[in-house]
């Protein structure tokens, strides 16, 4: 089994569950007393919430990349950034290491392609909706991709920041993610990308008939059977 190396702490409330599902995949997989091989290296989230208010890209893949060498000092075979947002520096980090980086996106692009999903609505923090680095590595394996309207970025950015970061859920926002989730499926998406590592906390598949994509469930899933694959 290979060593993976986890980036988390942005926010810890979604690394939680990375921890969970990796060692539940290598449970399900290899049964008994199994468990996965992992090192987590947690960042204060305050400090680079404050890089990423005033887009502080290079000081980001600073902390970041030095994060990533000392995960591989340590014996990570692979690194897991536990936050979509923050792969957009994943090209400049992986230039740190020679470990490979498994990118949220292609993963989930795959789990859509596999689902027979074309056309997908993607909910994220407004940086991941809005900027290239997100969306062109979807379309790149075939996707169409779909955002809300620019009130409704703002909404979804501010319940992921001010709410789901700090670990609120409230029934208000909820309702106003399903119903932005509605309105991408009238929009033609036929699956909706959970596109921040927080949302899965907040909205879960029993809450609507359309198909989900938990990117936090996704990563961690193919992060584990990577490791497990000889
Ligand atoms: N965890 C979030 C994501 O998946 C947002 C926090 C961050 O900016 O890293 O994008």
């Amino acid at each position: 089994m290979k060593t993976i190396g986890l980036i988390g702490g942005m926010s810890w409330e979604s690394t939680v569950p990375y921890y969970r599902i990796i060692n539940e995949t290598v449970k399900e997989t290899l049964g008994g007393l199994h468990s996965a091989k992992c090192l987590l290296y947690s960042v204060d989230f305050f400090e680079l919430e404050a890089c990423l208010a005033t887009e502080q890209w290079d000081k980001i893949t600073r902390i970041l990349g030095q994060a990533a060498q000392t995960l591989e000092k340590a014996g990570a075979d692979l690194i897991v950034i536990c936050t979509n947002t923050m792969h957009k520096v994943a090209p400049e980090i992986q230039q740190h290491i020679h470990s490979p980086i498994i990118h949220i996106a292609d993963v989930t692009a795959q789990a859509l392609l596999q689902s027979g999903i074309k056309k997908a609505g993607l909910l994220g923090t407004k940086f991941t909706m809005t900027q290239a680095f997100y969306k062109d590595r979807l379309t790149a394996q075939g996707l169409e991709v779909v955002i809300p309207p620019a009130e409704d970025v703002e909404l979804i950015n501010r319940v992921i920041f001010e709410e789901l970061c700090v670990g609120i859920t409230s029934e208000q926002s909820r309702a106003d993610y399903l119903r932005i989730i509605q309105a991408l499926s009238q929009q033609g998406a036929e699956g909706i990308i959970l596109g921040c590592t927080e949302i899965g906390l907040l909205i879960s598949q029993s809450d609507t008939p359309i198909a989900l994509f938990d990117t936090t469930l996704i990563h961690a899933k193919s992060a584990a059977e990577l490791a497990l694959d000889d």
